[in-house]
């Protein structure tokens, strides 16, 4: 770590500032092979300073490091001249990295990087921090975006189905536990009732002879299938009866993986569909578990 002193700025007061040894070994190299200058007179201050771009007693202009000197580092280094945000210029190398700092893993602080930055307010810095859509990302799942908005589903696969081949001709092999029922549709997930179950020919009810039979079947494997949840589902599933009549009225007319709509078959009474709640394996990601079907 080297530490450079920063003169007063436009937007700040002197400051010393942490940067890279590399930094603080080029700087030398260019001092070094730079001709001694004299101290500039600070008219803010009226202290006399160095200056690292100042040569021949003269600062190096602004248009001289954004067009000649850049272009030329960015031609060496192998990188575009510019991105999708315009010019590599140096106030971009600034912001650039400020914005890494902000969206790092161990991420610094807008207060942190205020300080770096020399600025005098944080409205200054939070001009230079954007984040970036990974680390958006990482705040919804660190927020718990992503585990209110999925839940786990038991699901019972039929071994023997699956083994003399009654999968492969059409008969029921996996059946997701609704609570209250089965449903056999073997995409599940993907049925927009799956919430407010429409009692379509899928729908296997647990009280009836052919549940019963099957869970009395030795060859039973039990899973557990993670499944993401629109909004409306999940207030559904949180027990908002009003969002619940919401979400039914609006798929009164949609019609079921078996054909008719909601609106066409008699709703026998009984409890809706009941999702137990999102078990997260210990330090795992969503659907890391073992249990978990996929
Ligand atoms: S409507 Fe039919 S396919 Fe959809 S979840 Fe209910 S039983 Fe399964």
């Amino acid at each position: 770590m080297c530490l450079l002193d920063v003169p007063a700025h436009k937007t700040g007061a002197p400051f010393t500032k942490r940067v890279d040894p590399l930094v603080g070994r080029a700087i030398e190299t260019w001092e070094a092979v730079r001709p001694v200058q004299p101290l500039r007179l600070d008219p803010r201050t009226g202290e006399r300073v160095p200056l690292l771009f100042w040569l021949r007693a003269r600062r190096v202009a602004r248009e001289y490091l954004n067009h000649a000197l850049i272009p030329a580092l960015c031609r060496k280094a192998g990188v575009p001249r510019e991105d999708a945000r315009g010019p590599i210029t140096s106030h971009r190398a600034r912001s650039t990295i400020a914005s890494q700092l902000y969206n790092a893993k161990e991420p610094m602080t807008l207060f942190e990087l205020q300080p770096w930055l020399g600025h005098r307010s944080p409205q200054s810095t939070q001009h230079y921090t954007q984040i970036t859509p990974t680390g958006l990302a990482r705040a919804y799942a660190d927020a718990g975006y992503f585990a209110r908005n999925v839940r786990t589903v038991e699901v019972l696969i039929d071994r023997e189905s699956v083994q003399n081949g009654a999968a492969a001709t059409g008969t029921p092999w996996q059946y997701f536990d609704l609570g209250h029922g089965y449903c056999t549709y073997n995409f599940f997930e993907q049925c927009p009732h799956r919430m407010a179950c429409a009692r379509c020919d899928f729908y296997v009810p647990k009280p009836s002879t052919g549940a019963q039979l099957l869970e009395a079947k030795a060859s039973l494997q039990r899973m557990m299938l993670t499944i993401p949840l629109t909004d409306d589902e999940r207030a559904a599933v949180d027990e908002d009866a009003d969002a619940l009549e919401r979400l039914l009225a609006r798929l009164a007319d949609t019609p079921t993986p078996a054909g008719p709509t909601p609106g066409e078959i008699q709703p026998p009474p009984g409890p809706l569909l009941s999702i137990k709640p999102l078990r997260r394996p210990e330090g795992g990601r969503h659907g890391d578990s073992t249990e978990s079907k996929r």
